[in-house]
């Protein structure tokens, strides 16, 4: 189906897709021919220029409503690309993963699908599609970002290579980046606001445990970084690796915030702003965090201005050759470096590189699994080479036990 298929379709054109489409430019000897498309054609054309200042590399830009599959199809039989990149919303994950399996075309994304109605999301939608993908002999990556995706990856990486069994695995994620601003998110607002302040939730032998919002607190010591508080949330890729990594016992998700983002979401939350319904005003009628994310900084302005670290890896702990061990994988990126080579902050870069890594993989064949395949499904060893070399180096810690 897809013999004459050639280069990647890229949708989406925010602070992710600056890293990724950057990152695939510096890769063109895979990627062959980029084509970068989004709802509003002004932001690919500033890529597109930036990618040419910095690299040299000519891409083509197209606008697409990625609401509409059948607008999608006409642009993929059109660019008829091998794969595409999703980094727009979670919202869209359906219509483009139909508008994929319909054309012959390989599917890669960062987030699992959400309702814009709904602040909830889960994977079943997406699984569900497996069967589109399989019996076309197509891959469906979902999540390739980092947290999902190299946190599945680290994972992976320690079953295939540090121990025989893990039982616990705590996924550890920091950003001690400031940007000066009192108030403002790393990625899209309101994905960001509606993630933090949802119930937490996670998984202890065999079944989940629901807690308020942010109710469980770690003081966890980041390396090179320092002790940060730590809160834990419910995270997507909780749901996948429960299911693909056998034996486990626990898993959990800890993110850090600050003392003034706290309060600036609890206040938020208390006087409605972070609302998902719609609401009257002045006759008009809007959705809450829709607003709020209007008034809200850029997330892809705050590259310039953020400086410090972020460090997110996996503490996990199981048997090897029958003795008890305990591994900490770690990765860490500096705002200002990240900002130096690709224009944008940690967050994006740290997203959009895993991104453009798992798209080589399935791109060049490495990874050929067909169906919808969550990331820790696929071998972790070639992700762990080209994350080396693309800008997101790791380290191993042995831990007391
Ligand atoms: P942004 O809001 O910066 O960018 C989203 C882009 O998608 C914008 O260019 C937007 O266009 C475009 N878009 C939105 N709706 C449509 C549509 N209907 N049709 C076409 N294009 C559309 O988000 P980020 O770059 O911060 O995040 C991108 C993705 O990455 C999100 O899914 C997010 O959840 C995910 N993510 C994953 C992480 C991980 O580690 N796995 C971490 C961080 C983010 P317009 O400007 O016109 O609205």
């Amino acid at each position: 189906m897809e013999n004459n298929k050639k280069g990647i379709l890229i949708i989406g054109a925010g602070g992710v897709s600056t890293v990724a489409t950057m990152k695939c430019a510096m890769n063109i000897d895979t990627f062959e021919k980029i084509t970068l498309a989004s709802r509003t054609l002004m932001k690919c054309a500033n890529i597109k220029r930036q990618i040419k200042e910095k690299i040299n590399v000519d891409i083509k830009i197209a606008m697409v409503d990625a609401d509409k599959t059948k607008e999608l199809i006409k642009l993929i039989e059109k660019v008829n690309p091998k794969v595409v990149l999703n980094v727009a919303l979670p919202y869209q994950d359906l219509t483009i993963m139909d508008a994929c399996s319909a054309t012959g075309t390989h599917y890669i994304d960062t987030a699992n699908y959400e309702h814009p109605d709904e602040a909830k999301f889960e994977y079943k939608e997406q699984w569900a599609r497996n069967d589109d993908f399989e019996s076309n002999n197509l891959t469906a990556l979902l999540g390739s970002g980092f947290d999902p995706g190299v946190t599945g990856v680290f994972v992976k990486y320690a079953e295939q290579n540090l121990l025989d069994t893990i039982e616990y695995i705590d996924i550890m994620d920091c950003n001690a980046g400031d940007h000066g601003y009192p108030f403002a998110t790393n990625f899209n607002p309101e994905i960001n606001l509606r993630e933090v302040s949802a119930n937490g939730r996670y998984w202890e032998e065999g079944k989940w445990i629901e807690t308020k919002p942010l109710e469980i607190r770690v003081d966890h010591n980041y390396p090179e970084i320092g002790v940060k508080a730590s809160y834990l949330l419910y995270h997507e890729e909780l749901e996948s690796l429960c299911k693909n990594i056998k034996g486990v016992k626990r898993i959990r998700f800890f993110m850090t915030f600050g003392d003034a983002y706290i309060q600036h979401m609890n206040c938020l939350q208390n006087v409605g702003m972070l609302g998902i319904k719609e609401v009257e005003h002045n006759g008009q009628k809007i959705v809450p965090i829709e607003f709020l994310a209007t008034l809200l900084p850029d997330p892809s302005s705050l590259g310039e201005r953020t400086v410090g670290k972020t460090n997110i890896g996996c503490i996990m702990e199981g048997i090897k050759d029958g003795v008890r061990k305990k591994f900490y994988i770690y990765q860490i990126c500096d705002h200002q470096e990240s900002y130096k080579e690709t224009g944008a902050q940690a967050v994006s870069y740290t997203t959009g590189v895993p991104a453009m890594i798992g798209t080589k993989l399935v791109y060049n064949g490495t990874w050929d699994l067909n169906g919808t395949v969550n990331i820790e499904e696929f071998d972790a060893n070639p992700f762990m080479d080209e994350l080396m070399s693309q800008g997101l180096p790791w380290k191993v810690l042995e831990m007391e036990v």
